[in-house]
């Protein structure tokens, strides 16, 4: 479904673009902060995600409007600006990204975005924006830039220039995503596989608790650095590249090099999360949903009891979810402090299962739980003229 970047350009700009593009938010099934670990990480694409259409320019300038930002306007920056604090931050930072490796843009480009999904919900509307604003300007300027590089260089822009040390994962599911399947994703090498999800009696639902992670991004970078402390104790007495380089047979045998206990155990989420995801991807082989939601309840308390990084809403919802009938298994997903749960059901649940959560999530909290069935859609890629 067209989002109509293509028409909002024209009345924002007064001329049409040259191109529109989509890319995706993601979901991710299990495999939580061990992206920067060295570790596996199970996303999906959605079907939501954001569109954008752009048209080179014979200056330097940059002017961008969002119909999701429609109070700020069109803002009107140049390829020398700094970041200005708002949204166009992050397009902005795509650009100094590709500069920084050597992709250099020499004329600027007007862009209009709009997007279908909710922002700072954890779905990760930042990297759609960054991996498709990198297609738009790899096809403007005609830089030939894989889809693996889109993810690098978005997550290059996050890290460097918005100051979220994120790792890969959210980036790189939305530009290689594919319908119907999750990826498979080794963040040290890249290398990654498809792994078939949907069947039609199996449903994904994506329940979002409405709390925005805001604050998340200071208590992000701070795992890292407990990850970063731990690693480096460990490797006085045992080499390891990464904390997802260990098995959990020799975690549990050099942890004791770890000296403060919070730096231990949230190494020990790291490397028994990195081997939940390898058990998952072998039980979704298996056609083995119950344990696939067995390993989604232990990585849920594990992100909960070792890692801390759940909230009252997120276990509320996933304990409730545990209790219903037709479900395998559900979990808090993406960085944490808020956001959604993911949830994988019988589809002939979905009905009763949405109607309960509604309805004790209002109860306990007074607030609404969104629920979508979500579709696993396609990764980043240029829309056909209309
Ligand atoms: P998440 O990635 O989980 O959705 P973030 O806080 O990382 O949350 O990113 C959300 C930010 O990304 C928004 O505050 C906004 O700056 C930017 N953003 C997301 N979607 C859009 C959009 N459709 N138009 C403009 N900016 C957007
Ligand atoms: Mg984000």
């Amino acid at each position: 479904m067209r989002l109509g970047t293509a028409e909002i350009f024209y009345d924002k700009f007064g001329y049409a673009p040259e191109i529109t593009g989509f890319a995706p938010g993601r979901v991710n099934l299990i495999g939580e902060h061990t992206d920067y670990n060295g570790g596996r990480v199970f996303p999906c694409a959605l079907d939501l995600g954001i569109e954008g259409s752009a048209c080179r320019r014979s200056d330097r300038k940059l002017r961008f409007y969002s119909a999701d930002f429609n109070g700020a306007g069109v803002v009107e920056l140049s390829l020398d600006s700094g970041l200005g604090g708002g949204w166009t931050d992050y397009p902005l930072s795509v650009f100094k990204a590709f500069a920084a490796m050597g992709y250099r843009a020499d004329q600027g480009a007007d862009f209009v975005f709009k997007g279908s999904l909710p922002h700072g919900s954890g779905l990760s509307s930042s990297a759609a924006l960054e991996v498709l604003t990198g297609l738009l300007i790899s096809r403007l300027c005609g830089f030939s830039v894989s889809a693996q590089e889109l993810a690098v260089f978005g997550q290059f822009a996050e890290n460097r220039f918005i100051g979220v040390n994120c790792g890969i994962m959210d980036q790189f599911a939305s530009a290689v995503g594919k319908k119907g399947c999750a990826v498979l994703l080794d963040s040290l090498t890249l290398g990654y596989s498809y792994a078939r999800v949907a069947d039609d009696d199996t449903a994904l639902v994506i329940v979002n608790s409405g709390v925005k992670h805001s604050l998340a991004s200071s208590a992000y970078n701070d795992r890292r650095r407990e990850c970063e402390t731990a690693l480096a104790q460990i490797n006085g007495v045992y080499k390891a590249t990464s904390l997802c380089s260990l098995s959990t047979e020799e975690f549990e045998r050099y942890s004791y090099a770890v000296t403060d206990p919070v730096c231990r155990r949230r190494a020990k989420h790291a490397v028994y999360e990195n081997s939940r995801v390898a058990a998952a991807a072998k039980a979704l082989e298996n056609g083995n949903l119950e344990r696939f939601g067995e390993l989604m309840k232990e990585s849920h308390l594990s992100l909960k009891n070792d890692y801390e990084v759940s909230c009252a809403e997120l276990d509320f919802l996933a304990s409730l979810a545990w209790e219903l009938p037709g479900v395998y298994g559900a979990r808090m997903t993406g960085g944490g402090f808020g956001g959604c749960t993911v949830n994988l059901m019988k589809k002939e649940s979905l009905g009763s299962f949405a109607e309960t959560v509604k309805k004790e999530y209002k109860t306990r909290f007074g607030r609404e739980a969104e629920i979508y069935a979500a579709n696993i859609g396609d990764g980043a890629r240029i829309l056909p003229k209309e």
